[in-house]
């Protein structure tokens, strides 16, 4: 149920699919006859322009889906231009009349919600399920933060002072806001981000990943068909080193929000810092070295289900996703065979197909990073387990379960199926859990565990910005778990949270002498 106070008025869940069964995976086929025709070059002031580059499916290489062109520097420019001379009609209208147009938006992804899919599996790698579940994240973040329009940029907020004068607070777009959107989420996030700066009366400049650009632009097209202005929404695609960094370095712009690996937003942070004029807020949700603590009160069974949905599911391609478990010597050993087991039976295979439960990585450099990490792990660590995926044309990798000599043997995230189990003593909690919270990284942290005291022990001892007891560590719903991390994770404000559009927005204080 969608609690009324988040939603307002809109409080119908966005629809849902199974495509497992036959009807509904008809409509599948039907959507997916699209895919080979796609284009994705830049949209700018609403039209798109050249064709570009073979973009192709990581489940299949040799399968084209259509095509993208890289934005070039006239574009950026005319992106920015047209959207600073937008930006301020749209930031003078109330909150309620931005709402609507993201309220329409919520509407359109939803009646597309097959096309969408078909992309997503297909230029993603997504599951059907994971796919479904994303368009219906990208329309629960249209009408959440329509609803915070409405509630937070309604006008003026009066406040009291001395008699003879008037004092209201107000909020306010910043201007032109650049949205940086990751690979794993290429619908949800960048909806999301672009939402969420429209909602705060700002204009986007939107640079999806190099490996999603036709569900990015699909997106765009539809922003456009449900009545936003052209102008206040423009996809440019391309590398980050190149399109990214000159959409974070040009002056036109009024701040950046990015969601990616830690490496970049250093990067993107740099250019912030350096450049000169007015000083940019830069919301940044990057990776994380995400654990789970066991004890040995947890439900074996309801472990296993828990850490195979949070270090497999969506081929451990979250940035929530569960990195390493930590569990008793007492338990390990049944814990590690009961997962082995569940993998033995999990189905890694074409996305598109209803009965996959693991799709393939991203592309042939992720594979190739996955690779490397697993014979460094049979060097210097334990595998326990491997899954043999036979010979496939596409970017597969099977899944690994390993067991690491120490608490911190992970330094970094790795992103991809690999679970990293540490065998601690009781007596050594604090000791073990200090040493992940070193690493500086603060996303998801899980605890199982039928005793409060234990699961408040591990949070206290280990800082993360999304906290999970009995339960999977990912799949965090908008408007019920705000989602983002600290430290080495991101700066917040959380995604989905009620103060995710404070960051796009300024203050003014208005005192009048009466
Ligand atoms: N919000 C997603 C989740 O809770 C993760 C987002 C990401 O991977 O960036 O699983």
């Amino acid at each position: 149920p969608t609690p009324e106070h988040l939603y307002g008025a809109e409080r119908r869940n966005p629809i849902g699919r199974d495509y497992s069964i036959l009807e509904q995976r008809g409509w599948a086929a039907r959507a997916g006859r699209v895919l080979d025709r796609l284009t994705a070059g830049p949209i700018v002031g609403g039209k798109s322009g050249a064709d570009g580059a073979p973009v192709v499916s990581p489940s299949d290489p040799s399968r084209m889906l259509g095509h993208a062109a890289e934005a070039t520097t006239a574009d950026i420019d005319r992106a920015v231009n047209l959207a600073r001379k937008a930006q301020p009609r749209w930031d003078a209208q109330r909150g309620h009349r931005r709402a609507r147009v993201l309220r329409a938006m919520g509407a359109t992804l939803e009646n597309h919600t097959d096309r969408l899919v078909a992309i997503l599996a297909a230029e993603a790698g997504k599951t059907l399920n994971d796919a479904v579940s994303e368009v219906r994240e990208a329309v629960d973040f249209c009408r959440y933060y329509a609803h915070l329009a409405e509630k937070q940029f309604a006008g003026p907020e009066m406040l009291k002072g001395p008699a003879g004068e008037t004092n209201s607070l107000e909020l306010r777009g910043r201007g032109v806001f650049v949205c940086i959107s990751p690979w794993n989420f290429p619908l949800a996030i960048f909806t999301g981000q672009i939402a969420a700066a429209l909602a705060a009366g700002n204009a986007v400049l939107a640079k999806p990943a190099e490996q999603t650009p036709l569900i990015a632009a699909e997106a765009v097209r539809l922003f456009h068909k449900a009545g936003l202005d052209p102008d206040l929404l423009a996809l440019l695609p391309g590398d980050g080193a190149t399109v990214g960094a000159a959409l974070v370095a040009h002056h036109g712009i009024n701040g950046v929000a990015f969601t990616g690996g830690t490496d970049t937003a250093w990067a993107i942070n740099r250019t912030i810092a350096a450049r000169e004029g007015p000083i940019l807020p830069f919301i940044a949700e990057t990776g994380g070295l995400n654990g789970m603590f066991v004890d040995t009160t947890a439900l074996k069974e309801q472990v296993v289900d828990d850490v195979v949905a949070s270090a497999f599911g969506s081929a451990g391609q979250r940035c929530s996703a569960l990195r390493c478990l930590y569990v008793p010597h007492d338990s390990a050993d049944a814990l590690i065979e009961a997962l082995s087991g569940a993998l033995d039976a999990a189905v890694v295979g074409d996305p598109a197909d209803p009965s996959t439960d693991i799709g393939p990585v991203i592309d042939a450099d992720a594979q190739k990073m996955l690779e490397e990490h697993e014979a460094r792990l049979r060097r210097d660590a334990k595998v326990l387990y491997k899954k043999d995926i036979g010979d496939r044309p596409g970017h597969y990798f099977g899944p690994v379960i390993a067991e690491v000599p120490s608490p911190d043997f992970l330094e970094r995230e790795v992103f991809g199926p690999i679970l990293h189990v540490y065998r601690y003593d009781s007596a050594d909690l604090a000791q073990v859990a200090g040493k992940l919270a070193a690493r500086g990284y603060g996303l998801t942290l899980g605890v199982h565990s039928r005793i409060d005291r234990f699961a408040e022990e591990v949070q206290e001892l280990v800082p993360a910005g999304n906290i999970y007891v009995n339960r999977s560590i990912i799949g965090a719903v908008v408007g019920v778990q705000p989602f983002g991390g600290e430290g080495l994770s991101g700066t917040g404000p959380k995604a989905g949270g009620p103060h995710a559009l404070l960051r796009y927005a300024v203050e003014r204080a208005i005192s009048v002498n009466i």
